[in-house]
């Protein structure tokens, strides 16, 4: 691959050939690409040892140029070319130089960061140890992918519900006519999966690749179990991505989808920027899931990337929800995206009963309302599991000085910290922002009282709470602190799912996708913490994230309750659950975007600003605005004024933003093209940092 045959660029008369230029992308916070020279040309996509400076660095070609943009004479050689894998595929580069236009960041912060680390380390992979034989180049020939058909009882497949043959039928005619997006709205328990799994044999038997998404890692283990028994004829079939691999196995996983080997990839975010190169079909499953955006370096959504992918390759793209993000549904209804119902579950079993528990009036013992603690005993007594949802962990939110008014704040952030129950009786306080965690004051620090009292509860108090008050429960709680360690996730669902627990105690972590046999209740605390957040989306969020846990509840068994605790009940996001009814939701939450010029209905871009003292990032970002205003591209666009970030100081740092809008998704990117390379002029002599994020998913 070093010497290509044919080049016209080999001077046959001498031997010698004149160096030819590389366009080198390097993940370095510099714009631009940088010229190195070679011997001869190196096909796009192929990665380079570089020096950097004095540094040796992992680069990858993008282009070949006659000439170099610099003198000729201070343009240094390649130091090597790393040919150990065939040159990524160029449907691979025109999603990354898409991603680099699209998010506004340099080309080299998108290709290099997306690679395994071993690629991108100088001195790391040679190929030679690669997953344990010798490198074998991508197979292109046709029908490469395909899967040996697997007769025998796992393929066995169940008989579809009409609602899902009809959809399927929908579905099919997409994959049919190779391209578009479908939008599949379908009701926790519906069966969104087996669905997946036809299209994907499908794409499998024309000897294609499939890309499944998923949210969380915590989902990977049981799809991955699924697609195993149903899609795969050998274990190879199937590769897993996510960022909790070890560097080793994320390689292996990541070369064999590579080289065409692996038919299937499942994964979460990062998986989507892996080089497929007969991909014919994704899957984004639970597409309005907040964690598809990615949230440092190159900001990019996974969700949108993957529709982005679809259409440049002209193969169908499905997206998946109970409760698609207000944009799909929007663009759904808009007819740019193809929508087909479930609106039933796949078995019998009806959906839960959503009743709303007004807290106004009620007597609350430790936030829990007697209609909640009763329908426990209730549950507990039938054999039956249930689930108390609480999206805040540790203990509690906030210890406080019962004589001084004294509450703990972090040293660091301008935040409260959350009070933790370690092992035994050791207590620390914690915050959630930094990570900072100091032992716990047995005195209050300001007036050296004693009585310093948790305000608040979170999952292990509530956890404490239920084991005082049913002591014959076995109670197990899962959230982020009781999954730390690798594996652990799994094991707390297995023991859930074996049936040795009646209560569980959880945050978000286990609203998704989770199917538990025996849930027959599941009470929900505080929710209205989430309905007054300032961010615009937050009755989205809440909605989808009390319908995903809703759902959680009777899949097998039928007549399951959800008990949602509200000093609310006639919010319109609190009344359409009941209903079960998203389209309700969606049509009135999309009205009042619309009336506020909201996305959907425009687009953002936000510009943040880090510095110690938060008058140089508002002076900087104010800056920012008044040469945006200066520039003709700015018509069209809204600068709205720099203000703090409302959690304004973490680690020491103090954070602004500014927010561009406009209805018109072209001149904001106009604008920001014309902008951005002027914003390191302005921030040149400001002790700041900024950054640039496209579609921001909170403001
Ligand atoms: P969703 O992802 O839409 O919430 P799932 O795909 O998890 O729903 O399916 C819910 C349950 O219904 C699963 O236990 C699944 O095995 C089962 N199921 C799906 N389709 C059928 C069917 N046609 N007949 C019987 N059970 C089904
Ligand atoms: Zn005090
Ligand atoms: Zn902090």
């Amino acid at each position: 691959m070093s010497d290509l045959p044919g080049s016209p660029l080999r001077d046959d008369a001498t031997g010698a050939a004149p160096p030819v230029y590389l366009a080198v992308a390097l993940d370095v916070p510099l714009p631009g690409l940088f010229d190195y020279s070679h011997g001869a040309p190196v096909a796009p996509g192929v990665r380079v040892r570089v020096m950097f400076g004095r540094r040796a660095m992992v680069g990858m070609v993008w282009a070949v140029r006659e000439h170099p943009g610099v003198a000729a004479d201070r343009v240094r050689p390649i130091e090597a070319v790393l040919d150990d894998l065939p040159p990524m595929p160029a449907d691979w580069l025109r999603l990354a130089d898409f991603a680099a236009q699209y998010y506004h960041r340099p080309l080299g912060e998108v290709l290099l960061p997306v690679l395994p680390p071993p690629l991108r380390k100088p001195a790391a992979y040679t190929g030679a140890r690669s997953a344990g034989g010798p490198v074998c180049r991508a197979d292109r020939r046709p029908g490469a992918a395909r899967l040996a058909r697997r007769d025998g009882p796992e393929a066995a497949a169940v008989a579809l519900t009409a609602g899902q043959q009809a959809a399927l039928d929908q579905l099919q005619s997409l994959l049919t006519a190779g391209r578009g997006v479908a939008l599949l709205h379908g009701v926790t328990g519906s069966g969104k999966t087996e669905l997946y799994l036809r299209l994907a044999r499908q794409v499998l038997d024309q000897g294609r690749q499939v890309l499944i998404l998923v949210p969380e890692i915590n989902l990977t283990p049981q799809l991955e179990q699924v697609v195993r028994t149903q899609l795969c004829a050998e274990p190879g079939d199937l590769a897993v991505l996510h960022s909790r691999l070890s560097e080793g196995e994320r390689l292996r996983a990541w070369l064999r989808a590579v080289r065409g080997q692996a038919k299937l990839l499942l994964g979460t975010r990062l998986a989507l920027m892996t080089p497929l190169p007969h991909l014919g079909l994704i899957v984004v499953d639970e597409e309005h899931d907040p964690s598809y955006k990615q949230q440092d370096g190159l900001r990019y959504s996974a969700r949108d990337l993957a529709v982005w992918r679809g259409h440049d390759l002209g193969i169908p793209v499905v997206l998946g929800s109970a409760t698609p993000s207000l944009e799909s549904w929007r663009r759904a209804q808009r007819g740019d995206y193809r929508l087909v119902s479930l609106p039933d579950r796949a078995q019998a079993q009806a959906l839960p009963d959503i009743r709303l528990v007004d807290t106004r009036r009620a007597q609350l013992e430790q936030g829990f309302t007697p209609q909640l603690l009763q329908a426990l005993t209730a549950r507990l007594e039938q054999g039956e599991q249930s689930l108390v949802f609480l999206n805040r962990r540790g203990y509690a939110p906030v210890l406080r000085c019962q004589s001084c008014g004294w509450v703990s704040q972090c040293r660091r952030c301008t935040a409260h910290t959350v009070l933790h129950r370690l092992g035994g009786r050791r207590t620390v306080l914690q915050c959630h922002h930094c990570g900072d965690a100091q032992p716990a004051p047995r005195a209050c620090p300001d007036c050296g009282d004693q009585d310093l009292q948790p305000m608040g509860r979170g999952t292990q108090r509530v956890e404490e709470f239920l084991a005082e008050t049913f002591p014959q429960a076995r109670i197990l709680r899962i959230d982020a602190d009781a999954t730390r360690r690798k594996g652990s996730a799994e094991a707390l669902f297995a023991q859930v799912h074996a049936g040795q627990a009646d209560i569980l105690v959880g945050t978000q972590m286990v609203s998704k996708g989770h199917d538990f046999a025996r849930l027959g209740l599941v009470g929900v605390l505080n929710a209205d913490a989430m309905l007054f957040a300032q961010d615009f989306r937050a009755p989205e969020r809440l909605f989808a994230q009390l319908m995903q846990v809703a759902g959680r509840a009777g899949r097998r068994t039928g007549g399951a309750q959800v008990l949602v605790q509200t000093d609310y009940p006639d919010q319109l996001v609190y009344q359409a659950l009941c209903r079960h009814d998203y389209s309700r939701f969606a049509e009135s939450a999309l009205a009042e975007r619309e009336d506020l010029g909201l996305p959907p209905f425009s687009s953002q871009a936000l510009l943040t600003a880090q510095a110690t003292h938060l008058a140089d990032a508002l002076g900087f970002l104010r800056a920012v605005r008044a040469q945006a205003d200066a520039l003709p591209e700015s018509a069209g666009v809204c600068l709205y004024d720099a203000v703090p970030l409302r959690i304004v100081r973490v680690a020491r740092v103090e954070r602004a933003q500014l927010l561009l809008e406009s209805p018109r998704r072209g001149a904001l990117h106009g604008l920001l093209r014309a902008l951005l390379p002027q914003v390191d002029g302005v921030a040149a002599g400001r002790p700041v940092r900024w950054g640039i994020e496209i579609d921001p998913q909170e403001i």
